[in-house]
This record gives C-alpha cells, sequence and structure tokens, in this order.
C-alpha cells in the first residue's frame, strides 16, 4: 500500500467516528472530572492524568479482527486513542515494528525476541508518544510546544510539530549526542543545550511556560504521550496473536512505555481482546542512575532524585520521575521485577549481539540484553520464558567502537589474512 493511500485511510478512520474519550483521571488521587477536549497538564495533585475511554462503546464500535485488518503503524488503534478528527492526525509514516527472535546471541532453545522501535520515524519509540501528542496539540489550538529532551524525544517532537506547522523550543543536556542536538535543529525546533540535566531543563520549561505560553510537552506532564506510547502494548499484543509473552524487558527512563503498556494490557482485557495473563514487567536502568530500582529494592512507592547520575545509555539518564509509583506499581502488580546494570555489560552486549546476530540495539536496547543475562543467572527468569526486550531506538545514532583495518592497494595483498 502506497504512503498516500495508508494517510487517506487514516484520515477516513478518524473522520469516520469521534473519539471515545470520556474523561481525564488523576493517577494518584483518581479525581476524575477532568475533561476531554481541554488542555490538560499535570492533575492538581501534581501527578499524570490518565486518559479514560467508554470501553463498552469501542466493544460495540470494533473488533480486534477488524483492527488487525486494517493497514499501517500505530495510529491504526483509532478506538483507542484520543485524537478526534482526521486533520489532527500528524503521520510521518509509521509503520508496525518488527519482532526479531536472536539466534547466535542466545543459547539453543531460548525464545527471546527483540522488539525493534528503531524503525520508526526520526529512528526511535519517541515517535509514539510524540506523534500523539503533537496532534493532540494541534487539536486543542495550542501552538508553541517547548520540552526538555535527552535526544530522541525532542527529535521526535521536532519532527512531528514541523509537519504538523507548530512551533518548539527544546533543551537538552549539554552533554548530549552531537547527532540528537543537530537533527533536532535541523527538524525545525529551536533547541538549546544547557549545563544541566534532564531535570533541569524541564525547569527550564516550567518556569518559562507561563510568560511564553509554552505547552509543557515533557514526559507524563501532559497526558497524550502515554496513549501513544501504549500503542506498543496494543501493536505486541496483536503481533502475537493475542497472546501476552512471559516477560518484558523495558530500558525505564521517565517509564511512560512501561505505565502505557500496563494501561493498554487493562483495556484490552475489558474489551475482551486478551485474557487475564500478563507479562512480568521488568523496569531496567543503568547502575548509574537507578533511581527506580533503588525504590523497588526499598520497597518504596516512590524514589527519591538520584545524584550525579551517569549513563552513556542517555535514554534512561532520568534521575527523577514523576509517575515513579506508576512504574513501580506496575512492575509490582505483574509479578515483575526492576533490575539495574553495569555499563560495560552494556556496551558488551550491544557489540555482542550487532556481531553474532546483525543486530544492532541502541544502548538502552543493549541494557534490556544485559538484564535478561542478570536475570537469568539470578534465576529471575527461565529457559522456558518468552521474552520480549524493547529496543527503543536505532543503533545507528550512538557513537560506535572504532575500526581500524587497512590496506595499501599499492603493496601486494596476503590474501591469506581474509580467512
Ligand atoms: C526515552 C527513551 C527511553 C526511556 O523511555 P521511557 O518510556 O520514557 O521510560 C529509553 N531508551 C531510549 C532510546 C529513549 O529515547
Amino acid at each position: 500500500m502506497t504512503n498516500s493511500v495508508e494517510y487517506k485511510f487514516t484520515k477516513d478512520l478518524y473522520d469516520a467516528k469521534a473519539s471515545f474519550v470520556t474523561n481525564l483521571e488523576c493517577s494518584i488521587t483518581g479525581k476524575d472530572d477532568y475533561k476531554a477536549g481541554e488542555i490538560h497538564g499535570l492533575s492538581e495533585a501534581g501527578r499524570p492524568l490518565l486518559v479514560r475511554y467508554d470501553l463498552d462503546a469501542i466493544k460495540n464500535s470494533v473488533t480486534k479482527e477488524e483492527i488487525e485488518a486494517r493497514p499501517g503503524g500505530f495510529w491504526k488503534y483509532r478506538e483507542l486513542l484520543p485524537v478526534n478528527t482526521g486533520d489532527a492526525v500528524t503521520s510521518l509514516g509509521e509503520v508496525m515494528t518488527p519482532l526479531i527472535p536472536l539466534k547466535a546471541s542466545v543459547p539453543d532453545g531460548y525464545d527471546i525476541i527483540v522488539k525493534d522501535e528503531g524503525r520508526l520515524p526520526t529512528g526511535s519509540f519517541k515517535a509514539r508518544g510524540l506523534g500523539m501528542a503533537v496532534a493532540m496539540a494541534k487539536e486543542l489550538g495550542q501552538t508553541h510546544l517547548a520540552m526538555p529532551t535527552n535526544g530522541n524525544a525532542g527529535a521526535a517532537l521536532a519532527a512531528y510539530a514541523s509537519y504538523a506547522g507548530l512551533k518548539t523550543t527544546v533543551f537538552c543536556p549539554d552533554d548530549t549526542p552531537i547527532v540528537n542536538i543537530r537533527e533536532i535543529e535541523l527538524q525545525g525546533a529551536d533547541v538549546y543545550t544547557v549545563n544541566g540535566l534532564i531535570n533541569d531543563c524541564g525547569k527550564i520549561v516550567f518556569e518559562g511556560k507561563e510568560e511564553m505560553g509554552w505547552a509543557d510537552i515533557s514526559t507524563l506532564k501532559e497526558p497524550y504521550r502515554i496513549e501513544g506510547k501504549k500503542t506498543m502494548g496494543l501493536e505486541l499484543a496483536e503481533q502475537l496473536g493475542w497472546e501476552m509473552p512471559d516477560v518484558i524487558f523495558y530500558p525505564t527512563g521517565g517509564g511512560t512505555g512501561l505505565i502505557g503498556m500496563w494501561k493498554a494490557f487493562d483495556e484490552m482485557e475489558k474489551l475482551g481482546w486478551i485474557g487475564s495473563k500478563r507479562p512480568k514487567m521488568v523496569a531496567v536502568q543503568a547502575e548509574g542512575c537507578a533511581p527506580i530500582v533503588k525504590a523497588y529494592d526499598d520497597g518504596e512507592e516512590h524514589a527519591p532524585l538520584w545524584d550525579d547520575a551517569f549513563t552513556e545509555a542517555w535514554g534512561i539518564r532520568v534521575p527523577v520521575a514523576v509517575g515513579d509509583f506508576l512504574i513501580l506499581r506496575a512492575v509490582r502488580e505483574s509479578g515483575g521485577f526492576a533490575i539495574a546494570v553495569k555499563e560495560d555489560h552494556i556496551f558488551d552486549c550491544r557489540d555482542r549481539v550487532a556481531k553474532q546476530d546483525g543486530v544492532l540495539l541502541c544502548p538502552e536496547g543493549a541494557a534490556t540484553f544485559a538484564a535478561w543475562e542478570m536475570a537469568l543467572e539470578s534465576g529471575q527468569v527461565s529457559k522456558d520464558d518468552k521474552v520480549i526486550l524493547f529496543n527503543c531506538a536505532t543503533g545507528l545514532k550512538y557513537p560506535m567502537p572504532e575500526t581500524d583495518q587497512f590496506l595499501d592497494k599499492n603493496e601486494p595483498i596476503d590474501y591469506g589474512q581474509f580467512k
């Protein structure tokens, strides 16, 4: 199907029926009188708002078989998404991201599958959340969006907002990989580096938003990025024949994806699309920045700021998360766990999986592989488990090991060396 046909299909799908959103609900107090169709940030309690749908009406409106028959990427889950009209849909050619079973890099008989999110526009799963957030901002009449980012979120925001004709201002830590800063700029945002971490950048957005009239698109500070990210759960269920895997390893920064998938599983069960089985949700962090793992180990419901956060898996260098309790709840309810991996182990896994299987994971994705290895050794997962590892971005955006094999074309060549 050509892109233009697919685009028309998506637009028609959204124009054919209005969204099924009923209201929004505070994720910590349960206060549920936040109205659809209005601009929202955090709840009055300062926590994320969750979008609620009329699931009975959705049940009468569509079947999972009809959804399966639709072409395209995450926009196909129309009934479970908040956008109202086709005009707001902002699509840069999303695809259903592939599931790739690992072969040589795992022992025989193991069922370890990579969901490769690097195939999405701007090369990361941030396209899901930001595609949705931008569409909703457009629908709600917001014109100038701002956000802090470690790189990928800013790139996705810039691309989708430019396509939607909206303005963006983006702040990132000054050690963010240069490729990210440049792609954000090149895709139409006004980008600044800041001598601080992502939470320092977030503070700048927070303090400037009143004066500038910015829509704050920070992780979980508007309600719609979760809705985009939850499509990972919908897509995974569809791809696995509406059966849940046993374990999902998720590289956890702000946790949008983990929280979103957990929400999607609940919605799908209520719709009768899946049963009550849930995968164990595993929150993976790096040892140099593991606030969620520490809170999990300490039995806490919230995760305090992590000092001197360090990891070159930039997407999970998030020292504090406003949705901490939602991540921890999902992990615990699922019977999963939180696990921190060593920096060296991340890059060792990245290199091994790429060399042996030709699958180039980003460091955050490699962290999930490292976590699986650790969990296997400790007995937290077993050989019989069907395991999903999230490769959340293309490995191509990250620095790679040097190579130095040179051949002088003017000298005699010893072909024996190529054995
Ligand atoms: C944003 C990001 C993450 C973390 O995702 P959350 O859902 O916010 O926890 C992990 N890896 C990469 C590459 C990212 O860009």
